[in-house]
Parts: structure tokens; C-alpha cells; sequence
């Protein structure tokens, strides 16, 4: 049995006016045996958006074992909190409750089937989360925002860096990619 996926909440930039600007993040649930895996739980209009899914799927947020920080901007972080069991990855270390352990997040292997990977690109401490499903190969990355790009990341050190991660991802030959602030799409 491989992994299976749910995109819980698609992710959106809105346009910026008086009021702000709408940001919502890209939120996934993975699972596979006694692993339930939620990525970034970021800015959503309520966090109903993530629970009601989830509970849709028939599981409560107790039962997520980790959840994964694609990088630390705050559009990405913010609910982490919804899930009081679960381990907290980013790209140098594994934290939960008070302990932190320092590990590099290249090849950590959540499960059988979800493992995590380096990809700096849109920050320098990007990570993607990559699932083997029944349908193939998913990476969830925020080396897009959407599918359309964008072309070049104001937020990247640097546009090479960028480039690198997207061809690091795509040299994967995944069935889709599910971007930071956007649906799936096949590459
Ligand atoms: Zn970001
Ligand atoms: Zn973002």
C-alpha cells in the first residue's frame, strides 16, 4: 500500500487593497500505516478549513503524527498549533513538545512512501515532501506558488537557486506538484 494524499485547503494569493491582501496556504494530509502527516498549516480564512476536511477523511487532529514546514514564512506556519501530538519538521531539525533535535531533513523518511528532501530555491531553507501514491509521484513544494510560476520569486536569494530546486523536483518525474498557494498540477 502506498501513500495516499488529500489536498485539504488550496492555497491563493489574493490582490492587496486598503484592507491587506487574502493569502491562503496549500494544506495536505498524508498518510500511510500509523502515519498521518498534515503540510503547512498556514493562513486559512478559519481553521475549519483544515479541520472540517480532515474530519471529513475521519481523522480527528490528535491523531496527526507530523506536520511539515515547507520554510518558515508565517503564510505556512501559523495553525501548527491545531495538532497537540505532533512531531514539527523543517529543513534542520524535528521539534516537539520542548525537545529539539537537530537533523537535516534531506532523506527523512516520515513513512515507507513520504520522505522529505532539500530544495532551497524560495527561501534558503526550503523543504519538499514527497509521496508515493497509487498515482503516482506528488511533491508537495513551494518552489511554486502556483502553476504558473511565478517565473521569477521576489522572495528567492536567488533566481538560480530557484531554478536548481525546480529541476531537482522535476528531475523526479512526479505525476503532480502541489505548489504553495495553488491546485495540483502535472508538470
Ligand atoms: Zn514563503
Ligand atoms: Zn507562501
Amino acid at each position: 500500500m502506498t501513500a495516499e494524499l488529500h489536498v485539504l485547503h488550496t492555497g491563493y494569493v489574493g490582490a492587496e487593497d486598503e484592507s491587506g491582501m487574502r493569502v491562503g496556504s496549500t494544506v495536505v494530509y498524508v498518510a500511510q500505516g500509523d502515519a498521518h502527516v498534515i503540510v503547512d498549516p498556514g493562513l486559512v480564512a478559519s481553521t475549519s478549513a483544515i479541520l472540517d476536511p480532515l474530519r471529513g477523511l475521519g481523522v480527528d487532529p490528535e491523531q496527526i503524527t507530523d506536520v511539515v514546514f515547507s520554510h518558515q514564512h508565517i503564510d505556512h506556519t501559523l495553525n501548527a498549533a491545531l495538532f497537540p501530538a505532533a512531531r514539527y519538521h523543517d529543513f534542520a531539525a524535528v521539534y516537539q513538545g520542548d525537545l529539539w533535535r537537530d537533523d537535516d531533513a534531506e532523506g527523512r523518511r516520515l513513512a515507507d512512501d513520504v520522505s522529505l528532501i532539500r530544495t532551497p530555491g524560495h527561501t534558503n531553507e526550503d523543504i519538499s515532501t514527497v509521496v508515493r501514491t497509487a498515482d503516482g509521484l506528488v511533491v508537495c513544494t513551494h518552489a511554486w506558488w502556483f502553476e504558473g510560476g511565478p517565473e521569477e520569486d521576489p522572495y528567492a536569494p536567488s533566481q538560480d537557486l530557484l531554478r536548481e530546486a525546480r529541476e531537482r523536483i522535476l528531475g523526479l518525474e512526479p505525476t503532480l506538484v502541489i505548489p504553495g498557494h495553488g491546485a495540483a498540477f502535472a508538470p
